[in-house]
């Protein structure tokens, strides 16, 4: 690992946290945990204090820096990826994958920011009124270990194009592609106060950023759970949050789709990350007449798969019991080792089970058979969560007419590559509010105001 990348100058808090490599269990650092009120109280103070100068910069001011940003993590490219592969297990093909998507929001927030337009409004009375936009103010991200360096871009660059302060949390399981995409943005010309980290323990450090009357929005990745108790600490000071939180992503094959590019789709869709994608398609429906073919096509496409190790040991129990208890068909895998699981099909889930209504995360594929297309939009639309769907068909009518009733916030016809800088990602019910990417996740970090103007 390169250790200038992840070289930082944290305060000694008495207290550290250990980060290891998920595959072999070595230990790769010890950092300070910074939970303790009096180093928050400081962190969110200095943002308070520099948020002024930042918002009066102009967009094109800060839109160099961010440049500056994204070129150093691009030229830094293959270092970023080694230490996200360490610590999170995630592939070396998929973490270089991830740095290059993760930079792909600085540039594209940075210019977006120029177009944060507002409006005039001719009034009734005769006065002008003006509609202005501008930074929300102090702005808390708090972000997952399965997306180590794109949930902080995806957060941060939209809300420093704005000019907002930030202070981002990462996870104790990654907290090194965080200081590396971080050290990256202060040598980029980002000021210390303007875009600072915290690390540790997170119950505490969400607490304090929640109750923190100084800062105005939370954007918060991770888990539905966490993301409910975000929002009742964010209720007393009535902050903006921005919710981006699990998924139970259906991914419906109709007879009549190419059945080859539907297994790979499956494949590529579910066994990313081994599986630890909120996107990542966590139910097969599919129709009855090519369900076998469809189940021997996936199965042999799991053959020779190369997968990363699960994030840690509970991670793997998890899994292991929700294929247990399922008592459904093993068709192949079932089985772990250390960390690793195996790429594991299982045949005749029924939405009754467990595994069924589960956020697997794992490299897990169900499959559940469906007879007609109202059926097949009867299943996916019975899950509290709304995130991601697919459907793989020859008739892009169906498609269209099954995209429009399935209540996700992202649907893929006929592929699985949905998420981009340019286009927006979240989710419906309990997935989440709000949106990132695109200009919606620009209009997260900007509040609106009126002013009128007398005759
Ligand atoms: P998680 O347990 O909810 O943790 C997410 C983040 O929240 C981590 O930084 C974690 O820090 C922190 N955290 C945990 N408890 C907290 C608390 N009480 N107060 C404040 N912060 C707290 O989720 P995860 O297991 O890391 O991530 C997987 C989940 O994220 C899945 O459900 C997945 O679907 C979802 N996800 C959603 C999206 C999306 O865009 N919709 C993208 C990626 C992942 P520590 O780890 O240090 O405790």
């Amino acid at each position: 690992m390169n250790k200038k990348l992840i070289a930082h100058k944290f305060p000694d808090t008495g207290k550290d946290f250990e980060v290891r490599n998920p595959a072999n269990g070595k230990l790769l650092a010890k950092l300070p945990d910074m939970g303790g009120t009096k180093f928050i109280t400081q962190t969110i103070d200095n943002a308070d204090s520099a948020f002024a100068e930042w918002k009066a910069k102009t967009a094109w001011e800060r839109a160099e820096i961010l440049h500056k940003w994204s070129d150093l993590i691009l030229a830094h490219k293959q270092e970023i990826a080694k230490i996200m592969h360490s610590e999170s297990g995630k592939l070396m093909s998929e973490s270089i994958a991830e740095v290059e998507y993760a930079a792909s929001f600085i540039p594209w927030s940075a210019e977006e920011a120029k177009r944060s337009y507002g409006e005039i409004i001719p009034m009734r009375n005769a006065a002008r009124g003006i509609v202005a936009k501008e930074p929300i103010g102090v702005v808390a991200a708090i972000t997952p270990w399965n997306f180590p360096a794109a949930m902080i871009t995806r957060k941060t660059a939209p809300a420093l194009a704005v000019g907002c302060t930030v202070i981002c949390k990462p996870p104790q399981a990654t907290p090194l592609t965080a200081i590396a995409i971080h050290n990256l943005g202060l040598q980029a010309g980002l000021p210390e106060a303007v875009f600072q980290l915290v690390l540790g323990d997170s119950g505490a450090i969400g607490e304090a950023l929640c109750a923190s009357k100084k800062i105005r929005k939370l954007s918060f990745t991770g888990s539905t759970e966490i993301g409910k108790k975000l929002m009742e600490q964010c209720a007393s000071t009535m902050k903006k949050v921005t919710m981006e939180l699990g998924g139970n992503a259906p991914f419906i094959v109709f007879d009549d789709a190419n059945l080859e590019k539907a297994a790979s789709g499956a494949v590529s869709s579910r066994f990313r990350n081994s599986g630890q994608t909120c996107i990542c398609a966590n139910r097969f429906l599919v129709q009855e007449n090519i369900y076998d073919e469809f189940a021997k096509l996936v199965v042999r496409k799991c053959k020779n798969l190369e997968l990363a190790p699960l994030i840690n040991e509970k991670a793997v129990q998890k899994v292991d019991a929700l294929v247990k208890n399922s008592k459904a068909d093993l068709l192949c895998g079932g089985k772990s080792n250390g960390n690793f699981y195996e790429p594991t099909v299982l045949k005749n889930v029924t939405a009754k089970m467990e595994i069924y209504n589960e956020e697997i995360f794992g490299p897990v594929l169900t499959l559940v058979k469906f007879k007609t297309e109202a059926e097949a939009v009867k299943l996916a639309n019975g899950t509290p969560y709304g995130l991601a769907g697919y459907i793989y068909t020859g008739d892009l009518q169906k498609g269209w007419r099954v995209a429009e009733q399935i209540e996700f916030g992202m649907v893929g016809i006929n592929e699985t590559a949905i998420s981009a800088a340019h286009s927006p990602f979240g989710g419906y019910k309990e997935s989440g509010i709000g949106r990132e990417g695109a200009h919606y996740g620009i209009e997260e970090y900007l509040e609106t105001k009126f002013i009128s103007i007398a005759k």
